[in-house]
């Protein structure tokens, strides 16, 4: 008699993953086999064959962009009933957007939990904050210290922002078993003094979930997962930091070259 076979576990995979994987996959393998390494001592398998063709761009398709609302200018929250759910606690350099009167922790992270596991789907994560308005609707909220970008649309770099929303909308989804309508990313221009601050509301809706989806379906089938060796991805490559990547086109150069390279091409 044949043993049952057991189901196939879906490759567990992260936002971070995602946007990683959107600029090259190749460094997302490599994140991975590092991971690994730090955990056990040794470095994880890499599928990627030597004798693989770099890529000029990532394979992944971009998410929907035509609904998104880009607003200069300070994020004042919407309403004065509007409470903060959660934080990140390993993040120690959020903005405090809240005051004490309206921070009300889900329970859900009591005890030291504190992420977001979406078990059908493979996928965990922590979003930076997450706020329940006055209706009861949810959001996260994705905190970055840069500007606001001139032309969102633009190809300027912010489509990793916007994949990195919609993960966490799913991953909300899946843990309060309420769909946000959008997530909001929050560009706080600190080396500016926030003169270019502004944020940027990303829907969540059938077409972004449908896309992550088979974003996520796409990275697990990848066999190959190919490099894409460029200067605004290389440049911020953090195993290219420590010379694991045989493909590399340009040094490492921090972990905020990618953001300079971009500004300086800013129309
Ligand atoms: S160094 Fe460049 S080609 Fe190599 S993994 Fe990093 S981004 Fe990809």
């Amino acid at each position: 008699m044949l043993a049952p076979s057991a189901l196939a576990i879906p490759e567990h995979l992260t936002p971070h993953d995602l946007v990683t994987y959107f600029r090259c996959p190749h460094e997302m393998e490599l994140v991975h086999a590092l991971h690994t390494q730090r955990l056990t001592g040794v470095l994880g398998p890499v599928r990627t064959p030597l004798d693989v063709i770099p890529l000029h761009q990532s394979p992944l398709f971009s998410p929907p962009l035509g609904e998104i609302v880009v607003n200069e200018g300070r994020l004042d929250l919407f309403d004065d009933d509007d409470r903060l759910v959660y934080e990140d606690p390993e993040e120690d350099d959020l903005p405090v957007l809240f005051p004490p009167e309206r921070v009300q922790m889900d329970p859900r992270f009591a005890g030291g939990h504190s992420t977001f596991v979406d078990v059908s789907w493979g996928l965990a994560g922590r979003p930076d904050l997450v706020v329940r308005r006055a209706d009861g609707s949810l959001f996260p909220l994705e905190y970055k210290e840069t500007h606001l970008f001139g032309g969102y649309h633009q190809a300027h770099g912010r489509l990793f922002d916007t994949i990195q929303a919609i993960a966490e909308c799913r991953l909300v989804e899946a843990t309060f078993g309420q769909r946000p309508a959008f997530g909001v990313v929050y560009y706080g221009d600190e080396s500016g003094g926030g003169v270019h601050e502004g944020w940027v509301q990303i829907p969540y809706a059938e077409p972004e979930q449908r896309w992550l989806k088979l974003a996520m379906d796409q990275i697990r089938q990848d066999r190959t997962r190919a490099p894409v060796p460029a200067l605004r991805n290389c440049g911020s490559c953090e195993p290219n930091a420590d010379g694991h990547c045989r493909f590399a086109a340009a040094r490492y150069e921090g972990p905020h070259h990618r953001a300079a390279f971009l500004a300086s091409r800013r129309p």
